[in-house]
C-alpha cells in the first residue's frame, strides 16, 4: 500500500485508468465520443488520482518531519475542525468532514500543520469513517508515543444520502482513544473544547 510510485508509472497508470472510464462511460448509456465528454476519461482519471493520492504518502514522516522535543508541556494539544474529504471503499463516492484530534504529549510534540497533513493522507485513501478515524489515531500514537491520542469524526455520507437510504444532512460520528483519554473526564474535556464555537 505505501510502494511509491515513480512519475512515469503514475502516467501509465493514469492513460490505462481513461481507457477504463471511457469504457464506463459507454457503459452507464452515454457516447464516449461525443463533443462535451471527450475530455472526460483524462479528467477522471487525474481526478481518482489526485483523490488517492494518500497510498502514495506516508502520514508518519510527516509526524517526524517537524518532531520536537517538549518535556514540560503536558496540556492536551487541539487541532479542531480539519476538513476533510474521502471516498468510501463500498460505493467510490465522497464522504467529508471535519475531524478533530487531541493529544496529550509525553515527550515530543509535532508542529500543529502536520496533524490536518496526517488527516489529509488516509482521507485520500479509499476509507471507512471507523478505519479512517483509527488510523490517525495509531498513527500518532505510534510516533509521538503521547501520553494519550483522541480522534473525533464527523462526516456526511453521500452513499447513503444520495441514494436515499438515510436523512439527507445526517452526520456520521466516530471517534478512538488511547491512553489518559480512557478516563471519561479527559474525553468530556475534549469533547467540550471541540464544542466550543459551534
Ligand atoms: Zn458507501
Amino acid at each position: 500500500m505505501m510502494e511509491t510510485l515513480h512519475e512515469e508509472q503514475l502516467i501509465e497508470n493514469r492513460d490505462a485508468l481513461a481507457t477504463h472510464y471511457q469504457a464506463i462511460i459507454d457503459l452507464l448509456g452515454e457516447d464516449a465520443s461525443r463533443e462535451g465528454l471527450l475530455k472526460t476519461p483524462m479528467r477522471v482519471a487525474k481526478a481518482m488520482q489526485y483523490l488517492t493520492k494518500g497510498y502514495r504518502e506516508d502520514p508518519a514522516a510527516v509526524l517526524r518531519s517537524a518532531m520536537f522535543e517538549e518535556e514540560d508541556y503536558k496540556q492536551m494539544v487541539i487541532v479542531k475542525d480539519i476538513d476533510f474529504f474521502s471516498l468510501c471503499e463500498h460505493h467510490m463516492l465522497p464522504f467529508f468532514g471535519k475531524a478533530h484530534v487531541a493529544y496529550i504529549p509525553r515527550k515530543y510534540i509535532t508542529g500543529l500543520s502536520k496533524i490536518p497533513r496526517v488527516v489529509d493522507i488516509f482521507a485520500r485513501r479509499l476509507q471507512i469513517q471507523e478505519r479512517l478515524t483509527m488510523q490517525i489515531k495509531e498513527c500518532i500514537q505510534e510516533t509521538l508515543n503521547p501520553l494519550g491520542v483522541m480522534v473525533v469524526i464527523e462526516a456526511q455520507h453521500m452513499c447513503m444520502q444520495m441514494r436515499g437510504v438515510e436523512k439527507q444532512n445526517s452526520l456520521t460520528t466516530t471517534s478512538d482513544f488511547t491512553g489518559f483519554f480512557q478516563q471519561a473526564k479527559t474525553r468530556e474535556e475534549f469533547m467540550n473544547l471541540i464544542k466550543g464555537n459551534r
